[in-house]
């Protein structure tokens, strides 16, 4: 059992203890327990667990009794004496726990569907503790988890596709591989992963793909259907039952055609069919590579990311599809990273090694203000002492630099959580919404318009909120502030987390047209989210965004001088 698992063991285990509604200490040492476990850096084993500090003899039982078993009793009885369809509600990301359990018990609902009907009519308003607003928002909640379903994230599915990729080619040397379909077009949220493989004359033989489960009624002697699990096999227990609800199989297609044919169907899996429809006719049957089938369109290269049928036309015509898009190696530095002054899990220096091992020459330390208490933001004593640490670490490792920035949360009334005085004194400052989410579009571009009006601002941060596959974000009208961040020269942020991707790539056109300069963010809390960063250059491409607009994509000096500009 890997660290993460049991993580998620415990922290399910917690959220069972809310379920029945036990006392919050016992559910508060469990959550601490995940938490200690989390950010253990060796795998969690009966002869280290005694080093995590906090851990009380109970939860040491019981993570011995994962260990060993996979699994702990009493977490077992307690669902085997629920309907199993109950177990769902563990995995809607936004279901209050408490509340699903008096949902289950007061009206005998055993279902998301059933909770969802009983919310449409009504019947959540005689429970104590719910009103009007609470039943609404739980209708969207469930609506948009069903929305959802079948659903994943791009960032999940690319080191699932890596791996995929690795075993087809051990399966036969011979085979000509590219991943197509979604994922090559770097769709922030897929349906599936898809490959196309082509052979020289027949398919090999006895293709026999580790680590995926192949569905033979859905597959055809060209096209291998199946899929990846994260649960090897049959579950074996409540708790993998548990994992194969929160990371459902992931469907995977192999499509295998001759190799002399292989670009014309890379072609053809790649685009939208929007993209397709006006190209297909002149597209050559043999083709020796995607170009030429542009060429016979007599038009330039289109990168599979941009084949959306969005913004393409325009941009030949605007003469911009030919230029160089950012690749990963265009970026120089890193601008929006937590460390353990807020919480992030690193320390400055550590995050400062690792972005020098990674060939960066430099990196913004932007920690949470004050108001973001919850992630033990900054206050102004603390702020001054993180400054004068970066200017020891500076002086040790330049060439490479440290920026000291902020991530500044934007107050409910679009104040920022510090002074001006304050905030000119740092090299940059990233602002972004954290707190009372939940507002109409009218509050929030009031916040968010006023804030960016601030003259020490630099950019601005995950601009709607949204965490994919999760929630909705606050609502913008993405045009009133992109203009707004156009007027007071504020950057924006193309945030690489794979749940945000935000700013959304498609804006990323609007907001190149008014001239807006980027930053691909990786909004990392420690050194292996740096990684991120590949996913936010994925979704700058998707918007067709070259390098020279992109502030981490320019050398230390020339982002040293944006900055003193405008502090
Ligand atoms: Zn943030
Ligand atoms: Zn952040």
């Amino acid at each position: 059992m890997n660290n993460q698992n049991l993580t998620r063991a415990l922290n399910l285990y917690a959220r069972t203890l809310e379920f029945t509604h036990e006392n919050e200490f016992k559910i508060k040492s469990y959550q601490n327990a995940a938490e200690k476990i989390e950010g253990f850096p060796y795998l969690i084993s009966e002869d280290n667990m005694n080093d995590i500090e906090g851990i009380g003899s109970a939860i040491a039982l019981k993570i011995k009794e994962i260990i060993t078993t996979g699994t702990f009793s009493q977490f077992e009885n307690f669902f085997s004496t629920l309907p199993e369809s109950c177990m769902e509600f563990f995995v809607v990301p936004g279901l209050s726990p408490k509340k699903a359990g008096q949902i289950y018990r007061e009206l005998n609902v055993h279902s998301i569907d059933e909770m969802l009907q009983a919310s449409r009519e009504n019947k959540l308003l005689a429970l104590k503790g719910f009103g009007k607003k609470t039943q609404e928002e739980l209708i969207e909640c469930l609506e948009y988890y069903k929305s959802n379903k079948g659903k994943f994230l791009y960032g999940h599915a690319v080191p699932i596709s890596q791996t995929i990729f690795k075993e087809i080619q051990q399966q036969s040397s011979t085979l000509k591989i590219s991943l197509t379909g979604e994922m090559r077009r770097g769709s922030n949220i897929v349906s599936g992963i898809e490959f196309l493989a082509g052979f020289e004359n027949e398919i090999p033989d006895n293709l026999n793909f580790n680590g995926l489960r192949k569905d033979d009624s859905n597959s055809a002697p060209l096209a291998w259907r199946g899929f990846y699990d994260f649960i090897n096999g049959t579950p074996k227990n409540n708790f993998e039952k548990y994992l194969n609800l929160l990371f459902p199989p992931v469907p995977v297609e192999i499509i295998f055609c001759r190799k002399a044919e292989f670009f014309r169907k890379l072609f053809i899996t790649t685009g939208s069919k929007e993209h397709l429809k006006p190209l297909l006719k002149n597209a050559p049957m043999i083709p020796m590579s995607e170009e030429e089938i542009y060429r016979a369109n007599n038009l330039p290269f289109i990168i599979p990311e941009l084949r959306e049928n969005l913004f393409e036309w325009e941009m030949i015509k605007e003469n911009k599809i030919s230029e160089h898009p950012v690749t990963l190696s265009d970026i120089k530095g890193v601008l929006h990273v937590h460390s353990r002054y807020s919480d992030g899990k690193n320390s400055i220096s550590e995050l400062a090694t690792h972005c020098m091992k990674k060939g960066l020459s430099y990196l913004g330390i932007t920690d949470h203000s004050k108001a973001a208490f919850y992630a033990n933001g900054l206050n102004e004593e603390r702020l001054i002492i993180q400054k004068n640490e970066i200017e020891k670490i500076n002086r040790e490792i330049a060439p490479f630099r440290i920026f000291h920035g902020i991530e500044c949360d934007i107050l409910s009334d679009g104040k920022l959580d510090f002074t001006d005085e304050i905030l000119k004194e740092l090299d940059f400052v990233i602002i972004s919404i954290h707190s009372n989410l939940v507002m109409n579009e009218e509050k929030a571009m009031k916040r968010l318009l006023k804030a960016l009006e601030n003259p020490y601002v630099t950019m601005l941060g995950h601009p709607t909120g949204r965490l994919l596959l999760r929630r909705k974000g606050y609502p913008v009208d993405h045009q009133k502030m992109i203009d707004a961040c156009a007027d007071n020269k504020v950057m924006i942020e193309i945030n690489s987390n794979t749940y945000r991707l935000d700013l959304d790539w498609k804006w990323l056109k609007y907001a190149s047209d008014k001239g807006i300069i980027f930053s691909i963010n990786p909004d990392a809390h420690r050194t292996e989210h740096i990684d991120y960063m590949q996913f936010g250059v994925t979704m700058a491409r998707k918007g067709g965004i070259m390098p020279q607009q992109i502030l981490n994509c320019m050398g230390v000096e020339r982002v040293g001088e944006i900055f003193e500009r405008k502090g």
